[in-house]
């Protein structure tokens, strides 16, 4: 190895090691910080921040790149080493095109701005938030134009979260989905067949919980020996290295599916992390991909698997065993529809898999809108509304309950949502591609036999780390870039035969 790759391997593995300790400071925060170690763990955790950020923006950084590249040339462009050189590269402009003031300023007003939004929303009172979101999509705009752009001011934003991606490739997508799942929304809703959650709600002990979403993720795969559960009020993924993956649930004592499903999705997270190749530890290829790729990962085990009727067969007598008073007298057909029922509402995070993207195609053109100017940020709550009431029939009685509820926009993270619905689709169009390599993948299932579909995932997606672009990966893992039509294919068949559409 050249002298310059090694010095920039060694620099890249301390940098690594900040964000490492910067996340167990958060993770801290989380999960057992108490609230008066809130001002000194902001201190913290911006110091430490700031110094990896200082240090991989370091002109020293971009010479050893720079060198390193130079004694590449002529490598294996497919090779480890040419890959990773180009991961860092892609940061390193990314850090470096934005000046030093514009990413302080942008820290300050997030962290400023999510204050006064979250006053904002227990007030319902959006005038209150305005002028502060003004200024972030001011901000981001200014940021945009530093990264650069051809086609759309969207461009650089969503690049961010998930490389390579475009607006014009989100919206094709989003135009062959939202005509096909506004009419699956509304024939369920005017469907007789009417799902019927109550089953859900009763008496669940948490520590049974507890016991059961554990047994639940290990049966996945998921190792306890390189994770942990833990509680949280805002379930997360994190980890620290390929071997400390930890995952957080919440429980509610009177209604199952909260922590069982947020186990399983986090579970998802951490599986693809425990799965990132052992040589690619503390270099820029280890971990997943994107957020996208992620949220693929996460939602395949949470619905594919976990709201499957197969999944259920296995899942559900141990369920009803311990909790006999809520769910003895429950059929398993009667369970199976329930944590299935799809039902129009308002707020993305309770949607069901068949409404959820349309809370995402909403966000996306409203922060298009917000972005290129054709709409003001006074105007967001009426478009908000009339965009709900257009697609799913529902207007919010409040601006809590509507353009206030996620904290994503005071955070300054435009660009983000759509990486929610990639993930869904690709879930889709990896699914599609597992059941034909895996032929008895349903009865597998409904043994709590998982380790095939593993074993699949950990060949086909985990066991690249972030080696290849998202696009790339799924090009390989399906053989067809990312596509709508095999996630729309999904939602139909299971949703008109639980309909009787
Ligand atoms: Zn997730």
């Amino acid at each position: 190895m050249s002298d310059s790759l090694s010095r920039l391997k060694t620099r890249m593995a301390q940098i690594n090691c900040l964000g490492q300790a910067t996340s167990v400071l958060s993770w801290d925060q989380q999960t057992y910080m108490p609230s008066g170690g809130a001002a000194s763990r902001a201190e913290q955790i911006a110091t430490l921040s700031q110094i990896a950020h200082e240090r991989f923006t370091a002109t020293e950084t971009g010479d050893l790149l720079a060198q390193a590249e130079a004694e590449t040339q002529g490598m294996d462009p497919d090779s480890d080493t040419v890959r990773m050189l180009q991961n860092i590269r892609r940061k390193y402009d990314r850090e470096t095109k934005l000046p030093a003031d514009l990413v302080i300023e942008l820290a300050r007003h997030s962290s400023l701005a999510q204050e006064i939004w979250q006053q904002a929303r227990k007030d319902n009172a959006f005038a209150a938030f305005l002028p502060a979101l003004e200024k972030m999509f001011a901000l981001i705009r200014e940021a945009a134009q530093h990264l650069g752009y051809q086609e759309h001011i969207y461009d650089p934003l969503i690049d961010l979260h998930e490389t390579g991606m475009t607006q014009a490739r989100v919206a094709a997508m989003f135009n062959e989905l939202k005509p096909e799942l506004i009419a699956l929304t509304r024939a369920i809703a005017e469907s007789s067949h009417k799902a019927d959650d109550s089953p859900l709600h009763g008496d669940f002990p948490v520590a049974k919980q507890a016991e059961l979403t554990l047994k639940f993720v290990q049966a996945l795969g998921y190792s306890l020996e390189r994770g942990r559960q833990d509680i949280a009020p805002h379930p997360f993924c994190t980890h620290f290295s390929r071997d400390d993956v930890r995952i957080t649930t919440r429980f509610d004592p009177t209604f199952l599916p909260m922590a069982v499903y947020a186990s399983l999705h986090e579970a998802g997270h951490a599986l693809y992390e425990q799965g990132s190749p052992p040589e690619y530890e503390g270099t820029a290829l280890a971990g997943g991909t994107s957020l996208g790729v992620h949220e693929s990962q996460s939602r395949l085990w949470e619905n594919l698997v976990g709201r499957s009727r197969e999944f259920c067969v296995w899942a559900y007598p141990q369920l009803q065993a311990a909790f006999p008073s809520a769910l003895g007298g429950v059929s398993l057909d009667a369970y199976y529809r329930a944590i299935n029922r799809v039902e129009p509402s308002l707020i993305r995070v309770e949607a069901d898999e068949v409404t959820y993207n349309l809370h995402i195609l909403l966000r996306f053109e409203l922060e298009c809108d917000l972005l290129t100017g054709s709409l003001a940020v006074a105007d967001l709550p009426a478009a908000w509304n009339a965009k709900m009431q257009e697609y799913l029939g529902v207007t919010p009685p409040t601006d809590a309950d509507g353009v206030l509820q996620d904290v994503h926009w005071s955070g300054g993270l435009i660009g983000y949502f759509p990486t929610y619905s990639i993930g869904n689709l690709l879930s889709g169009q990896l699914w599609q591609t597992i059941r034909t390599a895996l032929p008895d993948l349903n009865a597998q299932m409904e043994r709590g036999e998982f380790a095939p579909l593993l074993d699949w995932l950990r060949r086909n997606v985990h066991g690249y780390g972030s080696k290849y672009l998202p696009n790339e990966l799924t090009v390989k893992a399906t053989g067809a870039p990312l596509s709508s039509k095999p996630y729309l294919a999904y939602l139909k068949a299971k949703f008109n035969a639980l309909y009787g559409l």
